[in-house]
């Protein structure tokens, strides 16, 4: 589902974010929240909506490079992190990238 979804990118990003000092107070830094907003905007836009197959097989490709390589980083330092917390919707996220 997009709500998990978004729920669990938020919660990947806010990991990243703190655990990289990149902001002194609870909320995102200003880049993190770009990328958040980014991934937002990716999924309400996917025209597959819930019934999504898996982005790495969608021929639209929707994430700039920059950004994947992006939400890449996250992924990778988040993922495994949450993986126990979050099963289902962190194995979603990586069919997204
Ligand atoms: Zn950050």
């Amino acid at each position: 589902m997009i709500a998990d979804e978004k729920r669990t990118i938020k919660e990947m990003i806010s990991l990243y974010c703190r655990k990289h000092n990149h902001s002194c107070s609870p909320e995102l830094c200003r880049e993190c929240k770009e990328l958040l907003e980014y991934a937002y905007r990716r999924l309400d836009k996917c025209p597959h909506g819930d019934d999504k197959p898996s982005c790495r097989h969608c021929k639209i490709h929707c994430y700039s490079q920059d950004m994947r390589a992006r939400i890449r980083a996250v992924m990778r330092y988040a993922g495994p992190r949450m993986l126990l917390r979050h099963p289902l919707s962190i194995i979603s996220w990586l069919r997204h990238i």
